[in-house]
């Protein structure tokens, strides 16, 4: 099956739907059972799809899960309030005091500030390695390092990583890779044909795809699953039914979306490679990216969001009169719905400690929505107008 009807088709079994084409959306706590073999059935199946109690999940929650195995291949999928309960959740799952863990510089904020926060009060040792460390990370490995976290491309500075590398480095002294594939999507990476053996999306972005919805979700290879599975239960980690179904709704679209969304952001790129004000376009798809080699050879496809640097004639404040008002980018703090945003970076020169971050002109973190790709760059245009003047 193509990829494309495969996000048609995933998840949607009679079980779960009923027969009509989306399944309902169970509003449920307590699952009732009339006899005492029912109810033992349930407990004996309860890891296996069967409704025991609503924490647990019902046929809404069953099909998001199978449909997420489909699309990117695991055995099994944990569902979370967000994606940021997605990565706390799986990391927790396998992480105990005393472990030393290695996480990519470039890692989304909050998933560094769980690491320098609660991760070490619980007495687990972080330690931030260069993205583009590739097969090199073998030497970072401790007896004790119990996973490798990839995020890629990184947020932000958007270096896509070597993961095939990194995945054989890490299984060759027994540590496990969890990967946040939020920008990959399960259209565009699939994670466990790299090695990865726990993938984390966002689905509050791409999946969801509205911007009306926080969603996580957590897909194992069978070597995990068991763990993620019970140790997210254990922590009390469940979805609300109508998020669940927004964010199956989202995917059935997500591939026309991304398409979309792909080629008006080559075009912005393209046009911004080409201005006095850029220094370089962060965008994978382009040669200008650390790590473009990797995307060619590893992604099947992009996505709406990358980053361009501006040359050091600038500072970050002299950005405002270009931020402030703009016409169709907005400001804010996510992505993956059909708007444009942009992002001015703050204080990366802090948050990158493996590698220093060099560049000295400030960076922009764009989402090209699916507005007209011409529009928005006249809308660019007009800003960096108003920065010159
Ligand atoms: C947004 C984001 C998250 C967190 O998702 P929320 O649903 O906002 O909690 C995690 N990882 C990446 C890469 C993200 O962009």
């Amino acid at each position: 099956m193509k990829k494309e009807t495969r996000l048609v088709e995933a998840g949607r079994k009679k079980q779960w739907t009923g027969g009509v084409v989306n399944p309902p959306v169970y509003h449920a706590s307590t699952v009732v059972f009339d006899t005492v073999a029912d109810m033992r059935e349930a407990v004996r199946n309860r890891a296996r799809s069967h409704m025991y109690y609503g924490r647990r999940g019902t046929p809404t929650h069953f099909a998001l899960q199978d449909a997420m195995c489909e699309l990117e291949g695991g055995v099994g999928c944990a569902l979370y309030p967000s994606g940021l309960a997605a990565v706390t959740g799986a990391m927790l799952s396998f992480l105990e005091s005393g472990d030393h863990l290695l996480m990519v510089d470039g890692a989304y904020e909050p998933t560094r500030t769980l690491c320098d926060g609660y991760l070490k009060n619980m007495g687990v040792e972080t330690t931030y390695y260069d993205p583009l460390i590739g097969s090199g990370i073998s030497e970072l490995i401790r007896d004790n390092t119990r996973m490798v976290f990839v995020e890629s491309p990184c947020s932000l500075t958007m270096e896509v990583q070597d993961v095939p590398a990194i995945a054989k480095a890490a299984h060759d002294k027994g540590a496990i890779v969890l990967m946040d594939n939020t920008w990959g999507t399960p259209f565009n990476f699939k994670p466990f044909e790299h090695g990865v053996d726990v993938s984390i999306q966002a689905a509050t972005k791409y999946i969801v795809g509205h911007s009306d919805a926080m969603l996580g979700t957590a897909t194992a290879n069978e070597k995990c699953w068991d763990q993620l599975r019970e140790m997210s239960l254990q922590l009390g980690y469940c979805a609300a039914p109508d998020d669940v179904y927004l964010g199956l709704r989202g995917l059935r679209t997500m591939g026309l979306r991304l398409e979309q969304h792909e080629e008006n952001a080559l075009k912005v790129a393209d046009w911004l490679a080409s201005r006095p004000e850029v220094d370089h376009v962060r965008h994978p798809a382009l040669e200008s990216c650390p790590g473009h080699e990797f995307f060619k050879r590893d992604f099947l496809g992009s996505c709406g969001l990358f980053s361009f640097v501006m040359t050091d004639n600038y500072k970050e404040s002299q950005l405002t009169p270009m931020l402030d008002n703009m016409e169709l980018f907005k400001m804010g703090f996510s992505w993956g719905g059909y708007e444009s945003l942009i992002l001015p970076a703050h204080g990366l020169d802090k948050n990158r400690t493996a590698v220093k971050w060099q560049a000295k002109g400030p960076l922009v973190r764009l989402h090209i929505g699916l507005e007209n790709a011409d529009d928005l760059i006249e809308d660019l245009e007009k800003g960096f107008a108003r920065i010159d003047n």
